[in-house]
């Protein structure tokens, strides 16, 4: 097996989830008590997200950059960014470490393909659903990209920092990542992208017409698959 390195903690909300989804499809895979090799590198997502904030892409790369190569050099032979918002710096991180990088649009792309659709929604960061190099990776599996309105973007973002990379769950956040959903689905998107590796703590299949692709189990069970030789 393969060992999985993780740059995480972005948020290590997502990142607990990363860890037991990557456990239990290995587990699932090898029988008894198989588990996962596998190292993370966990950001303080306090630092990331002023950073961010501040427009600071160049020292993110940098720090990114820098955990890929501490990761490669621990033993990692293969590495996850485990959040979608930076796979803005993607290229630069899969040129530094000299192991594959297993891009998270990817078994994304790859199961709406599967599945026949070719028109989806996606949810994110502002970064994420307003920047190309997201909507880019998706477009490249041949698939054309919806995103909310102004509205909904800053309503979509504002929850992911406000509350959810903090582990709060609102109600009345779930009703309006519902309504932002309905708008796409009424747009004709046959699934949505849930492009933010936190989403999939507050909304699920219940809360939308059409299927939801979640990118944090999608790249999750990518990441073991590969550990595996898959
Ligand atoms: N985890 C989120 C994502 O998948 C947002 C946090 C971040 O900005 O990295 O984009």
């Amino acid at each position: 097996m393969k060992t999985i390195g993780i740059l995480g903690g972005m948020s290590w909300e997502s990142s607990a989830t990363y860890y037991r989804l990557i456990n239990q499809r290995v587990r699932a895979a090898l029988g008894g008590n198989a588990s996962a090799r596998l190292i993370l590198y966990s950001f303080d997502f306090a630092e990331i997200e002023a950073m961010q904030m501040a427009g600071d892409w160049d020292g993110l790369t940098a720090r990114m950059v820098d955990a890929a190569r501490r990761l490669v050099g621990a033993g990692a032979d293969l590495l996850v960014i485990a959040t979608n918002t930076m796979h803005k710096m993607a290229a630069e991180v899969q040129a530094a470490a000299g192991v594959p990088l297993l891009h998270i649009a990817d078994p994304a792309g790859r199961a709406a393909r599967a599945a026949g659709f070719t028109r989806v929604g996606l949810l994110g960061t502002r970064f994420t659903m307003e920047q190309a190099f997201y909507r880019a990776a998706l477009e490249a599996h041949g698939l054309e990209v919806l995103v909310p309105d102004e509205a909904g973007r800053a309503t979509v973002h504002r929850i992911i920092y406000q509350e959810l990379v903090g582990g709060v769950i609102r109600e009345e956040s779930r009703a309006a990542y519902r309504a932002v959903i309905a708008d796409l689905v009424a747009q004709g998107v046959q699934a949505v992208v849930l492009g933010c590796t936190e989403i999939m703590l507050l909304v699920g299949e219940g809360d939308s017409a059409v299927p939801l692709l979640d990118t944090t189990t999608l790249h999750a069970e990518a990441a073991a698959d590969a550990a595996l030789g898959g």
